[in-house]
């Protein structure tokens, strides 16, 4: 031992580990300033425990939240054409994607999954709005058919998680054309007599909200989500008036008739097993701890 280890790279190492750490381990609630800890945000679904306001979480982090154990399944979605217009702007959009697959460690912005919740069977779709702020590109499109298809293989009800700026305009026409195809697959499950519940989340704008958004039969929101078709200064900029206040937030929708309910994230599990199991015509779902899976197969046997 010397003055080196002993004193200089500690010395070294507080300086360096010191400047680290606000960055890391602390948010800021951007609506109300307050720095909450990494950890205890993550346990909190993303939600600011001082003022309630509900920050992005990402498809992967709310289905662990929303499954039975954390424990799914990811419904494969098909891969679309990569880049069919060679589209560039500052960037070329095939390096755009592979940003955003890097950043998100997902393929796209919508996952699909199946599983449980409360042990009642559904299959589930999210949007990231972390990916190209969740365009809909082809392959979301591919995600809502997928979807769509293996809700109506089980016989289950779909319940989507919409976050999304609109349509890809690195696909352009053929972004459009996910509007009505993401019909089709809402049609699907109507036929086939399936419940599809859409839950808006911040913010779900454009071509979305004009396709499979908005054609649930059940349409709940995340509180103060903004959801609309064009933005609101576009809006005052062609009527020329003044929008009222808390326009396109979800609780100002939920008033006029857009919205069947807001919902607190931390309450959504189960405002939606109430509802599926209603839709479905299932009893209502057992609430408490739950046996252990062997201790219900025993059960079943005898
Ligand atoms: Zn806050």
């Amino acid at each position: 031992m010397n003055w080196i280890s002993n004193y200089v790279r500690p010395k070294i190492n507080s300086l360096f580990s010191r400047r680290e750490v606000p960055e890391n381990l602390w948010t800021k609630c951007p609506e109300c300033g307050t720095m909450l800890f990494h950890r205890e945000l993550a346990g909190n679904l993303n939600v600011c425990s001082n003022c309630d306001h509900h920050m992005a979480i990402s498809p992967r982090e709310r289905f662990e939240a929303l499954f039975d154990g954390g424990i799914f399944t990811d419904v494969k979605v098909p891969d679309a054409v990569a880049d069919p217009l060679h589209f560039r702007d500052q960037k070329k959009y095939p390096d755009r994607i592979k940003a955003a697959q890097k950043a998100s460690g997902e393929k796209d912005a919508m996952l699909v999954a199946e599983g449980e919740v409360m042990r009642t069977p559904i299959v589930a779709a999210a949007q990231d709005f972390s990916f190209m702020a969740g365009s809909m590109g082809m392959n979301v499109g591919n995600a809502i058919i997928a979807a769509a298809q293996r809700a109506v293989q089980l016989s289950r009800p779909l319940v989507l998680f919409s976050a999304s700026g609109g349509a890809r305009m690195q696909e352009g026409m053929l972004s459009l054309m996910q509007m009505p195809r993401s019909t089709v697959a809402v049609q699907m499950l109507k036929e086939a007599g399936l419940p599809y519940i859409v839950v808006l989340t911040h913010p779900t704008t454009g071509g979305v909200t004009a396709s499979y958004a908005m054609l649930g039969d059940v349409h709940l929101a995340e509180p103060n989500a903004q959801i609309g078709f064009a933005g609101a200064r576009v809006i005052e900029q062609t009527i020329r008036e003044k929008l009222p206040e808390g326009f396109q937030r979800a609780e100002y929708l939920l008033d006029h008739g857009m919205l069947d309910r807001v919902v607190h994230r931390k309450a959504m599990k189960e405002e939606l097993v109430g509802l599926i199991r209603l839709l479905m015509g299932l009893p209502p779902a057992i609430k408490g701890d739950l046996a252990a899976p062997s201790e219900v197969a025993e059960q079943a046997k005898a």
